[in-house]
């Protein structure tokens, strides 16, 4: 016999485990059910790429047993078993166990409550049982071993004597306590009710024998005063539907049958935000049950999240996520898809370049799009929560292949407007455009309050028109993709032509020319920091301020350049002087009388443009000298 410690991260989940409150105690049953269906799937999955191997239904059950005298519960599957390395490596580390992946122990600890809530696995034997034995057979192997384990001490491993293959999982139940009964565990309302309420959608037979009673016959048959008697007897009973969710009619199920489903399947601790149950009897038939969940996973935005579907062939899970199902912007989605049509004995690479998964996920990107509209039309605050989770992807999804995908995405989209500092969708903004009103105006900047200060936003909110406020990185590049909604195109209020019509700009035409002398020194001052300096058209109060030519705004370049790249960008910038502001007198001014104090207030000027565009100041000690020299 072996003994083990477990790994560190194990111990603490078991010690939380041992310890956790009782009303989540109940969910072992369901953890450990899972399990064996998982174990007897991987056998019918081995049955069907595997010829030599006949699955036959009826052998392939999880039974329950109770053992009121020596309160035991044992739960027994006939799936594909565990060797010796898959019990160590299965039972005796944590980080096995897929639920807990996204959580860290740590994590968990600080709010023991949620645990009732995720699916923490085999280690939730230890909030029932003191000992748990596994005794184990792995398929096709001719030993069989068995796992013993009393808790955060370690565990054993011996030789074992389970002849046929698949798992058998002993619990010794904890001593009844003051306020916890474990006996419950042992009566058998109890457990065929957790059985429902958990389990039922379990594809394969969950088998208990149950004590029953009968009329005994009677004595006499024609004596009509004999008092019928009954008699106890034991049968065994299935005690689950066996319809997996999917499978049933929407009419069968509530909202609330859902959830609970996706919150044991996806690990989540809180209800979707929309469940979409759909199917279809075209060329490929098959059954879809995707969530919308209501936040980002953790990992979400990380390398490490993995986009996909579960995939099953007629009821057995072929594939894990099927990331071919769904399209990067609706990665996000969580969820299933079971259809007959698919072939089973064919590699996963061939697999994955069905053309029949292609059109289930078509069908599927429509009915995710169809979803988020009509939760965008029929529950606004519900939607906002949505997209306040999931713009991101949507955004990107709009930008990536060139804008492959910029249909199916625009009408999701939402900015913060300038007036009402409000979400509104592109539909919104177009249907309050003025009369006038040739663009669609935007403002991008680090954060709403930054945005809103810029000068550049002064004439088109004077206009009365309304502006979005780009603050996310990837918001410019989208709407450049986009590049116009419903026949109006997007405009940057940075951008040199805002296609507003004024008596101020002739009046800055004219000063511009008449002061021709003055531009060309300032842009010789600064040389290639700017592309040019000119006549602003669009600032009223403000001094000056730092636009863009061409499809490189400044925003954009500050994007690029935040990326781990080595080539830099940089967006051609335009120095804008106002020239009904007291400063550009002083400046026409020192053009005639010092030429000198001119170069440094200029340079004072473009300093201040590029920190106002939250852009670093390229040389900040001479930016202090210079102040100091203007000031004294
Ligand atoms: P999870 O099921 O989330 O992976 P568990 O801690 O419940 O985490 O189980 C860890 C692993 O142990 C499973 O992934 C599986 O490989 C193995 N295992 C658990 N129970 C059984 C069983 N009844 N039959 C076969 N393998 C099992």
């Amino acid at each position: 016999m072996e003994k083990k410690e477990f790994k560190s991260e194990s111990k603490r989940l078991l010690d939380l485990m041992i310890n956790s409150i009782y009303t989540h105690k109940e969910i072992f049953l369901r953890e450990l059910i899972s399990n064996a269906s998982d174990a007897i799937d991987k056998m019918y999955y081995k049955a069907l790429t595997d010829e030599s191997i006949t699955f036959n239904r009826e052998d392939y059950f999880i039974r329950i047993a109770l053992d009121k005298q020596n309160r035991t519960i044992t739960i027994t599957d006939s799936g594909i078993g565990m060797s010796k390395e898959d019990l160590e490596q299965n039972l005796g580390t944590i980080a096995k166990s897929g639920s807990l992946d996204f959580k860290s122990t740590h994590e968990i600890e600080e709010d023991a409550s949620i645990i009732g809530q995720f699916g923490v696995g085999f280690y939730s034997s230890f909030m029932v049982a003191d000992t748990v034995t596994v005794n184990s057979k792995q398929y096709g192997s001719e030993e069989a071993y068995k796992w013993q384990s009393s808790g955060a001490e370690g565990y054993t491993i011996d030789v074992g004597d389970k002849d046929s293959a698949g798992t058998q999982i002993i619990l010794n139940l904890k001593e009844n306590t003051e306020d916890e009964n474990y006996d419950d565990f042992l009566d058998e309302f109890r457990i065929r009710e957790l059985v429902k309420k958990y389990s039922d959608y379990i594809r394969y037979p969950i088998k208990m024998m149950v004590s029953k009673s009968r009329p005994k016959p009677k004595k006499d048959e024609n004596d009509e005063n004999e008092k019928t008697e009954y008699e106890q007897y034991q049968e065994d009973e299935t005690l689950n539907a066996m319809v997996p969710i999917w499978r049933k009619n929407k009419s069968e199920l509530k909202d609330e049958d859902y959830n609970n489903f996706y919150k044991e399947k996806f690990y989540d601790y809180e209800d979707p935000i929309a469940v979409i149950h759909t199917s279809s009897d075209g060329l490929t038939s098959f059954k879809a049950l995707l969530y919308i969940p209501a936040h980002a996973p953790i990992n979400y935005y990380t390398k490490e999240y993995e986009k996909g579907l579960q995939l099953y062939s007629d009821g057995v899970l072929i594939m894990n996520k099927c990331g071919d199902l769904l399209p990067d912007c609706f990665g996000f989605v969580k969820g299933l898809v079971d259809s007959a049509d698919l072939s089973l004995n064919i590699s996963r690479e061939v697999l994955q370049h069905d053309k029949q998964l292609k059109i289930i996920a078509n069908h599927l990107q429509k009915k995710i799009k169809g979803e988020l509209l009509d939760m965008l039309s029929s529950d606004r605050e519900k939607y906002e929560k949505f997209y306040n989770s999931f713009s991101r992807p949507i955004k990107f999804g709009i930008y990536n292949e060139y804008g492959r995908d910029k249909d199916l995405l625009k009408d999701l989209l939402m900015f913060t407007t300038s007036k009402e500092k409000k979400l509104a969708t592109l539909s919104e903004y177009v249907s309050h455009m003025q009369e006038n009103q040739k663009y669609i105006y935007y403002a991008s900047g680090e954060s709403i309050e930054k945005v809103e200060k810029l000068p550049q936003v002064e004439l088109v909110a004077d206009k009365g028109y309304e502006i979005l406020y780009f603050t996310e990185d990837v918001d410019e590049f989208a709407i450049q993709i986009l590049h116009e909604f419903e026949g109006k195109e997007f405009k940057s209020v940075s951008a040199s032509d805002l296609g507003i019509d004024s008596d101020e700009k002739k009046d800055e035409e004219k000063k511009e020319t008449e002061n021709k002398d003055l531009f060309q020194f300032m842009k010789d001052t600064l040389g290639d920091k700017v592309k040019d300096v000119k006549a602003s058209s669009r600032l009223k109060s403000h001094p000056v301020c730092l636009t863009s030519e061409g499809m490189l705004s400044i925003e954009m370049e500050k994007v690029l350049n935040s990326m781990p790249n080595d080539s830099k960008v940089k967006a051609e910038r335009i120095l804008e002087i106002n020239v009904n502001h007291p400063i550009f007198e002083k400046l026409t001014d020192l053009m005639k009388t010092d030429k000198d104090k001119l170069k440094k207030c200029t340079d004072v000027l473009y300093t201040s443009a590029l920190l106002i565009e939250g852009l670093s100041v390229e040389d900040p000690v001479e930016l202090s000298n210079n102040i100091c020299e203007l000031i004294g």
